[in-house]
C-alpha cells in the first residue's frame, strides 16, 4: 500500500473519527442539556419542599403556643371557678359514682368545722352520720335512725327530692341534689334562713295561710291553717292534693255547709278554688265561720288565707236580726201611722164639713171668723195628716208610681191655681217659664208630679215675703223618645243657710232657729218630695243664698207622649203687633218668648197710662195684666174700648174667674189665668182672630178647662146638665153619722130637687139599690160589714144590661193608687173628703144625667 494511499486512508479514518467525535460531542451536549434541565427541576422541587417544611414548622409552633395559651386559660378558669365556689355562700359538692366526695367548697364544709373526716374521699353516708353525731343538724324531734334512713333513701329516687334541714345554729339549708349522666351527684346546699324567717312570720299569723302548686298540691301551710281545719289536719300534708284534703274533710264532717250535698259542695268548692277570684264564707262543722280569700299565683299555683270571722259573723247576724226587727217595727209604725192618720181624717172631715155648712148659715162677723178659723185649722191639719199618710206609705213601701199620659205644663198650672190665693195674699207673683221647644205631654205619675210641685212651690211661697216664685221647665228630648226634664222652683225668699242645705231633705227636718218657728210645717214635705223624685229615677237639689232666695232643682227622665214638634198657633196676617202691658220684667220676658215663637212682634209698657199714650199707632192686640200699678187691667180695657173700639184686649189675671163677667160686658176678648199655659194662650190668640168682635170668643180655650167667658165651671154652682122632672134619687152609703149629716146638708144646700136615701153600710146600700134603682150613688169606701168596693161589685152584678148607675166613691184616701183601686172596683168617679160644696155640685152635674136606662 502506498504511502499516499495509507495517508489517504489515514486521512479518511481521521476524518471519520473527527465526524464521530463531533456526533458524540453533540450527543453529549444534548444529554448534558437534558441533565441540566432535570437538575433544575429537581432543585425546584427541593425548594418547594423546603418551603412547605418551613410552613408546617411554623404552624406547628403556632399550634403549640396556642395550646399552651388554652391550657393557661383552662387553668385560669378552673382557678376562677374554684375561687367562685370557695367564695359562694351556698354549699357545693360533687360525689363520684361510688358516692364519695370528690370536691366540696368551704361553704359546704363550714358546718363541719374542723372535722377532718368530712372532705374529699368521705362518703355521703359518712357526711350524714357526722351531721347527726356532731349535733350539726337539728332533727326537730325526728329520730336519728329514721332521719338517716330517710336521707339515705332519697338518694335512690330519681329525681332526688329536695330536703330542707335545720342546723343547730337555727339556719335553714335546702339541699338540692342532682344525679349526673356518669352516675355522680352534684349537691347544692342553699341557705334559706331568710325565707324561713318569712315563713316563721307566716306561722305567727293568727290566720290560716296556704299555698298550693299549679297541680293543686299542697306546697305549704301554716299551723293556724291546720288548726282551723282540725278535722282534716291529718290529710293536710305537703304534696296532698286539694281535692283529697277536701274529701277527707268531708268524711270527717269538717264542713257544716256541705252536709247532705257533699258531691255538689265539692264541685262548687273546687270551681271556686280554680277561679280563685271571689271571696267567700264557709261554715265549719264546729259552727265557726271562715272568710276565704284565694288568689292565683303567676306560676299557676294558689295562695289562700283563712280568717276566722265567727265573732264578726255573730255580730253581723245580730245586726241583721236587729235591722229586721227595726224594719218590722218601722213598718208597723208606718202602718200604724197610716191607719191612724186615716182614722183622724174621718172626724176631721166632720169638723171641716160642718164648719163649711155653718159658714153658710146666718152668722155674725165674729162668729164667721171663728168658723173660718175652725175650717182653716181643720184644713191645715188635714194637709199634715196627708203628709204623714204619704210618708208612712213610702216608708212601708206601699207606694208605687202609676205612670200614665199627662200634660206636664198643665199639671204645673193646676198646682199654681191652687196655690195662687196664698201667693196673692202675700203679694207674690207666680211665674211659669215653660221651654217653648219642650213637649208638654209625657208618661208619668201626674198625681206624684203634682205633689212634688205642690211641695216645692208651696215652700217657695211659704218662705218668701216679697217678690216672685218662678217655675222654669226646660229639657231635651233624646232619640229614644224620652226627655230629660229639668225643673227649677226659684224664689226670692229668706233662703237656706249653707249648713242646712243637706239637712232639710231629711224627715222632720227644718232650718231650726227662732226665725223658722213662725213657719208652719211638719218637715216632711221635702223628704217626701225627694223620695218621690228618686222613685221616678230622678234627683233633686237646692241652691240658696240666705236673704236672697232659694232655687230647688229637679231632674227626671220621662217618656214623651207626643210627636216632638213645636207647639204653635195659626194666626192670620192681620195679627202682627202685640203690646204687652205688664210691670213685671220676668213676666214680660216669658210672654215675649211665647209670642215670638208664633211670629208676633212684641212691644211693652209698664203702666196703663203708657199704653193709652201709645194709641196713636195702635197695635193689633193688647195683652194687659189685671194688677197694673196705676189702674186695673179691666179699667184699661174699658178705656180702650172707648178709645179704640174693635181693638182686641186680653187680660191676664191670677184669679180670672172673678173677672169674667165684668170683662165680658166690657168687651174684653179673653181673660186668661196668669201665668197662662202656652196652649191656652195660643188658643185665645186663634180665637181672637177668628171672631175679633164677636161677643163670645170661640171656645177653644175651654178645651184646656181654663176659665174663659164660656166656661161653665166659672165658679158658680150650675144646675145639673139634665134636670129631671122628678127629684134626683140619690143613695148615700156612709157609716159615719156626722159625715151623713154633712153630706145631706151640703146636698140640700145646692138647691136641687133631690131625694137622699141613707145606707149605713155596703149591705144596706145594696138593699136600697134593690128597692129602687137610683139616679146616683155616693159610696163611702171603708164601711163595716161590707165595704164600698164590694157593695159596688154586688150592685154591678144586679144591674140589667145597659143600665149603669153612676157610683161615686166618697173617700178619705187622697192617694192616686187608691184612686185606681176605686175605679177598678167598678166605681165611676170619686170625691175626696172633706166634702166641698163646689166639688159635690160638679160631680152631681157631671153624673146625674148619665144614669143609663135599661133598654
Ligand atoms: P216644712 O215646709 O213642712 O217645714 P219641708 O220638708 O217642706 O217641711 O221643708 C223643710 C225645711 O226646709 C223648711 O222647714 C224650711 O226650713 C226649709 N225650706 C224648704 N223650702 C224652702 C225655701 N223655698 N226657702 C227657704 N227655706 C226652705
Amino acid at each position: 500500500m502506498s504511502l499516499s494511499a495509507r495517508l489517504a486512508e489515514e486521512r479518511r479514518a481521521r476524518l471519520a473519527a473527527e465526524r464521530l467525535l463531533e456526533l458524540k460531542q453533540a450527543e453529549l451536549f444534548a444529554a448534558n442539556r437534558k441533565l441540566g434541565k432535570h437538575a433544575r427541576a429537581l432543585s425546584d422541587e427541593i425548594h418547594e419542599t423546603r418551603a412547605e417544611i418551613t410552613e408546617v414548622r411554623s404552624e406547628n409552633r403556632l399550634v403549640k403556643s396556642q395550646l399552651g395559651l388554652a391550657h393557661e386559660k383552662i387553668e385560669l378558669v378552673e382557678g376562677q371557678l374554684w375561687k367562685a365556689l370557695q367564695t359562694m355562700r351556698d354549699g357545693f359538692a360533687m360525689y363520684n359514682t361510688e358516692g364519695l366526695l370528690e370536691l366540696a367548697n368551704p361553704a359546704f364544709l363550714a358546718p363541719f368545722e374542723d372535722l377532718d373526716s368530712v372532705g374529699p374521699g368521705a362518703s355521703y353516708r359518712h357526711v350524714l352520720e357526722m351531721l347527726v353525731e356532731e349535733g350539726i343538724v337539728d332533727l326537730q324531734g325526728e329520730r336519728r335512725r329514721s332521719w338517716l334512713n330517710r336521707m339515705q333513701e332519697r338518694w335512690l329516687l330519681d329525681p332526688i327530692p329536695p330536703e330542707t334541714i335545720r342546723l343547730w345554729t337555727g339556719q335553714f339549708i335546702k339541699i338540692q341534689d342532682r344525679r349526673m349522666p356518669d352516675g355522680g351527684v352534684v349537691s347544692l346546699c342553699v341557705n334559706i334562713t331568710e325565707l324561713m324567717r318569712m315563713w316563721q312570720a307566716i306561722e305567727e299569723l293568727p290566720d290560716g295561710f296556704v299555698i298550693y302548686d299549679s297541680e293543686d298540691r299542697l306546697l305549704m301551710c301554716n299551723e293556724p291553717y291546720r288548726r282551723l281545719y282540725s278535722k282534716s289536719a291529718r290529710a293536710i300534708t305537703p304534696g296532698a292534693s286539694f281535692e283529697d284534703i277536701l274529701r277527707y274533710g268531708l268524711s270527717q264532717g269538717q264542713y257544716a255547709e256541705a252536709e247532705g250535698r257533699e258531691e255538689a259542695w265539692l264541685e262548687e268548692r273546687l270551681a271556686a278554688h280554680r277561679s280563685a277570684e271571689q271571696e267567700m264564707e264557709q261554715q265549719l262543722g264546729d259552727g265557726r265561720w271562715l272568710r276565704i280569700y284565694e288568689r292565683a299565683l303567676s306560676d299557676g299555683g294558689r295562695v289562700g288565707l283563712r280568717i276566722d270571722v265567727t265573732e264578726a259573723k255573730h255580730i253581723q247576724q245580730e245586726l241583721v236580726e236587729a235591722k229586721r226587727r227595726a224594719e218590722e217595727a218601722s213598718h208597723a209604725k208606718s202602718a200604724f201611722l197610716a191607719n191612724m192618720s186615716h182614722e183622724i181624717r174621718t172626724p176631721m172631715n166632720g169638723v171641716v164639713g160642718m164648719a163649711e155648712l155653718l159658714r153658710d148659715s146666718a152668722l155674725s162677723d165674729e162668729q164667721a171668723l171663728y168658723v173660718d178659723t175652725i175650717r182653716n185649722s181643720g184644713e191645715a191639719l188635714l194637709v199634715i195628716i196627708n203628709d204623714i199618710l204619704d210618708y208612712s206609705k213610702i216608708e212601708a213601701e206601699r207606694l208605687q208610681l202609676k205612670p200614665e199620659p199627662f200634660d206636664l205644663e198643665r199639671t204645673v198650672h193646676e198646682v199654681l191655681l191652687l196655690l195662687q190665693p196664698t201667693a196673692r195674699e202675700k203679694g207674690l207673683e207666680l211665674l211659669v217659664d215653660y221651654d217653648m221647644f219642650l213637649p208638654t205631654r209625657f208618661i208619668g205619675d201626674p198625681g206624684r208630679v203634682r205633689q212634688i210641685f205642690t211641695n216645692l212651690v208651696g215652700n217657695a211661697i211659704k218662705f218668701t215675703n216679697a217678690g216672685h216664685v218662678l217655675i222654669r221647665i226646660t229639657g231635651r228630648c233624646d232619640a229614644e223618645g224620652a226627655a230629660a226634664v229639668h225643673a227649677t222652683v226659684e224664689d226670692t225668699g229668706i233662703g237656706i243657710p249653707p249648713d242646712k242645705i243637706e239637712h232639710i231633705f231629711g224627715e222632720f227636718n227644718q232650718v231650726e232657729d227662732d226665725r223658722n218657728r213662725q213657719f208652719e210645717g211638719t218637715g216632711l214635705g221635702l223628704a217626701i218630695t225627694k223620695r218621690l223624685t228618686e222613685l221616678m229615677g230622678g234627683e233633686i237639689w237646692v241652691e240658696s243664698e240666705p236673704g236672697r232666695g232659694s232655687c230647688f232643682g229637679l231632674r227626671v227622665v220621662l217618656p214623651v207622649d207626643e210627636p216632638a214638634q213645636i207647639e204653635t198657633a195659626a194666626l192670620p196676617e192681620s195679627l202682627r203687633e202685640v203690646l204687652v202691658v205688664d210691670d213685671h220684667v220676668l213676666n214680660r220676658a216669658i210672654l215675649t218668648r211665647q209670642m215670638e215663637t208664633v211670629g208676633l212682634s212684641v212691644s211693652f209698657c209698664k203702666t196703663a197710662e203708657e199704653a193709652l199714650d201709645r194709641m196713636d199707632e195702635p197695635p193689633d192686640l193688647i195683652i194687659a195684666e189685671q194688677d197694673l200699678p196705676d189702674m186695673s187691667g179691666l179699667e184699661l180695657a174699658q178705656q180702650l174700648a172707648r178709645l179704640q173700639p174693635g181693638l182686641p184686649v186680653m187680660l191676664l189675671s191670677p184669679e180670672p174667674q172673678t173677672l169674667t163677667e165684668e170683662a165680658q160686658r166690657s168687651g174684653v176678648s179673653a181673660v186668661l189665668p196668669k201665668p197662662a199655659p202656652r196652649r191656652a194662650l195660643f188658643a185665645a190668640l186663634e180665637a181672637i182672630c177668628a171672631e175679633p168682635l164677636a161677643p163670645e170668643p170661640a171656645p177653644t180655650a175651654m178645651a184646656e178647662g181654663l176659665p174663659t167667658f164660656r166656661s161653665r165651671r166659672s165658679g158658680a154652682v150650675a144646675a145639673p146638665a139634665a134636670t129631671p122632672a122628678r127629684p134626683l134619687d140619690v143613695i148615700l152609703a156612709e157609716d159615719n153619722r156626722t159625715n151623713q149629716m154633712v153630706f145631706r146638708k151640703m146636698a140640700e144646700g145646692l138647691g136641687l130637687p133631690l131625694e137622699l136615701r141613707l145606707a149605713g153600710n155596703g149591705i144596706e146600700a145594696v138593699e136600697a139599690y134593690r128597692e129602687r134603682r137610683p139616679d146616683l150613688i155616693f159610696m163611702d169606701i171603708s164601711m163595716p160589714r161590707m165595704d164600698g168596693k164590694q157593695a159596688t161589685q154586688e150592685i154591678r152584678a144586679l144591674e140589667p144590661p145597659g143600665a149603669h148607675v153612676p157610683i161615686i166613691a166618697v173617700t178619705a184616701h187622697a192617694m192616686t193608687g187608691d184612686r185606681d183601686g176605686i175605679l177598678e172596683a167598678g166605681l165611676d168617679d170619686y170625691l175626696t173628703k172633706p166634702l166641698r160644696k163646689q166639688e159635690l155640685a160638679r160631680l152631681i152635674e157631671t153624673w146625674a144625667g148619665r144614669a143609663a136606662q135599661p133598654p
